[in-house]
């Protein structure tokens, strides 16, 4: 029997709806959602990203603003941009593509933008809000991609037990703390866990966000089991691939996200909904 796909395009598009009317209702008001994009170089990976973001938000009726910097500026220059990003009561959301060139301090930089405006979850304030629940910032986009499918296709998480592959704070960690909040029982594994394909087959839903292509093969999975594979490489063919091996995963569980067409179909998404959220808390 082969598994159920949990693509992200459905899951994309009935959030996307929800969020066209929300940011309608608000240009009736007077109310742009508007996104700050904030670039420092011009990374292929970047540019590309930067395309999908501007492509959804024009689609919902979101304003973009970029901000571009040459790849050497100095990190007072993007300190600069920031606090006016801050500052401007017409942007609601930003987002600042990282990694950042050496010459800057990625946690400085971080810790200058506004938590509100914060629509990606880079800040640690918005880390500490996934953390406690406290509505302050928003989650990582990719982190709450995850949940978001499940959540579209019914897969219940309360009770469930659930493994995470990789602790970063773009990903792993943040998709467990979400995790968590929905009464999951989350075990967070890490480069140095051992015995990983015991853990992954104990997993009723497998959430694997290592950056290693195809790391997770047989002996990883368990009849049942959900699978949400966030990575995203280029596969020796050319062809994009995940940090799961599909051929052998989707033959041995229940459902699994596409890679591609999962998560990363969902991301610029997210992203959109969370400006619309800023916006509306700005009324
Ligand atoms: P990352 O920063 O490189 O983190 C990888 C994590 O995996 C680390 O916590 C690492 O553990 C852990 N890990 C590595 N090898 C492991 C092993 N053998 N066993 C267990 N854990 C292991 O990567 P990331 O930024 O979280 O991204 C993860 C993947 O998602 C990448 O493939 C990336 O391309 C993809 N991604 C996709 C999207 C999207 O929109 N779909 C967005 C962002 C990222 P340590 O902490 O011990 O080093």
């Amino acid at each position: 029997m082969s598994a159920l796909l949990l693509k992200g395009g459905p899951t994309a598009a009935a959030l996307n709806e929800t969020t066209a009317a929300r940011a309608a209702a608000l240009t009736a008001q007077g109310i742009t959602p508007t996104l700050a994009v904030v670039r420092v170089g011009a990374r292929e990976d970047d540019l590309a990203y930067e395309r999908g973001v501007l492509a959804r938000c024009g689609k919902l009726g979101i304003a973009v603003r970029p901000f571009l910097l040459d790849a050497d500026a100095e990190q007072s220059e993007l300190l600069a941009v920031l606090d006016e990003v801050n500052r401007d009561r017409t942007i609601h959301g930003c987002l600042l593509f990282r990694p950042l060139p050496a010459q800057m301090d990625d946690r400085a930089v971080r810790a200058a933008l506004a938590p509100e405006k914060d629509v990606d979850g880079i800040t640690d304030a918005s880390l500490a809000g996934v953390f406690t629940g406290s509505g302050v910032g928003y989650a990582p986009c990719t982190a709450q991609a995850c949940v978001e499918i499940l959540d579209h296709y019914g897969i219940p998480l309360e009770g469930k037990r659930v493994t995470v592959v990789g602790r970063s704070l773009v990903v792993g960690k943040p998709a467990a703390m979400l995790l968590d909040r929905r009464n999951a029982t989350v075990t967070l594994c890490n480069s140095r866990t051992r015995d990983l394909p015991a853990l992954c087959r104990q997993a009723e839903v497998l959430v694997v966000a290592m950056g290693r292509r195809e790391a997770i093969g047989a002996g990883c999975f368990a009849p049942g089991q959900v699978v949400v594979d966030v990575g995203i490489h280029t596969g020796a063919d050319g062809k994009l691939c995940g940090d799961v091996r599909f051929a052998e995963a989707e033959p041995a569980v229940a459902a699994i996200t596409p890679v591609p067409g999962g998560v990363g179909a969902m991301t610029t998404s997210v992203l959109a909904a969370h400006v619309v959220e800023a916006a509306e808390k700005t009324r």
